[in-house]
């Protein structure tokens, strides 16, 4: 059994998961690290975190899928004995980001299922295993994190189906936080803002001109490390008596102006 808590970060092999799973290796945990095409990113990510001392294992596994999710976690107990902290990270823009009146159906069963149904669905999966290590006295507390984003409350309309399924995130946090807040595993969401990585990089000149202009009081783009920043804070149980909060990682983008 690992001595040490175990997180599992989904869509880990690139981008802020990536980061999110090294700063929790940087941080004391064993890790699982989930991606689903790119084998050779998730194996850059295992060698950088056994380099810090601390082991990992790569699990490809898409969180749209059923019996990809049952093996993920079927794989994390099985090499580690135990699951401390989820975050569901992994996720996908709409496809072709389409205006909304030519959105497709294909589309939004593609976000869905990648960026809702997966999180909820691993969430629950992630939260039976954490109460029976909580019930053997094998963890000590259980910590879900939903990786959301402004595009819960800030309309695209080139992206609905994002935006709404980001939406959705936050009452999934509240659903997930009230039903095993007795339980000693708190659920957060992290709402990230624009954040350079792989999904942003082809809309970079758009946003490049927007924060220059002044988009977010703080006037650069977030980075990966800043959200992960977040996640530790919250893995760490720092917050004990906080639950279904919302962190903000967005420079600021969230404050109403005049
Ligand atoms: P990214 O650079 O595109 O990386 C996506 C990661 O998710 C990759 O590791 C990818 O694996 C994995 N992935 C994609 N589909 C998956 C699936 N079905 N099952 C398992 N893993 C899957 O994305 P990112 O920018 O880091 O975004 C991460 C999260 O933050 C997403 O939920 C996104 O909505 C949210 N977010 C991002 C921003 C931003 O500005 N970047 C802002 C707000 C919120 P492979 O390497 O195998 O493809």
């Amino acid at each position: 059994m690992s001595d040490s808590p175990v997180a599992l970060v989904t869509g880990s092999s690139r981008g802020i998961g990536r980061a999110i799973a090294v700063a929790l290796a940087e941080t004391g945990h064993n890790l699982v690290v989930n991606y689903v095409r790119n084998a050779a990113a998730a194996a850059e990510v295992v060698h950088e975190i056994e380099s810090l001392g601390r082991r990992a294992i790569a699990v490809p596994a898409s969180v749209a899928i059923t019996a990809d999710r049952q093996r993920l976690l079927h794989t994390t107990i099985e090499q580690f004995q135990r699951l401390d902290v989820l975050v569901n990270n992994a996720g996908i823009t709409s496809p072709g980001r389409k205006d909304l009146l030519d959105a497709t159906e294909q589309s939004w069963d593609e976000v869905f299922s990648t960026n809702l149904k997966g999180p909820f669905f691993l969430a629950q999966q992630a939260a039976r295993e954490m109460l029976a290590g909580l019930k053997s006295h094998t963890i000590q507390r259980g910590t879900i994190v939903n990786i959301s984003s402004i595009s819960a409350y800030a309309v695209s309309t080139d992206r609905a189906d994002y935006c709404m399924a980001k939406a959705a995130q936050q009452m999934m946090t509240w659903l997930l936080a009230t039903r095993l807040a007795e339980d000693h595993i708190r659920v957060y969401e992290v709402c990230p803002g624009v954040i350079a990585s792989d999904m942003t990089a082809p809309v970079q000149e758009k946003y490049d001109r927007l924060i220059e202009a002044g988009l977010t009081p703080i006037r650069r783009w977030g980075t990966p490390e800043d959200v992960a920043q977040a996640v530790v804070m919250l893995a760490s149980g720092a917050l004990p008596f906080s639950t279904g909060e919302r962190i903000n990682v967005d420079g600021g983008f969230h404050i109403r102006r005049l």
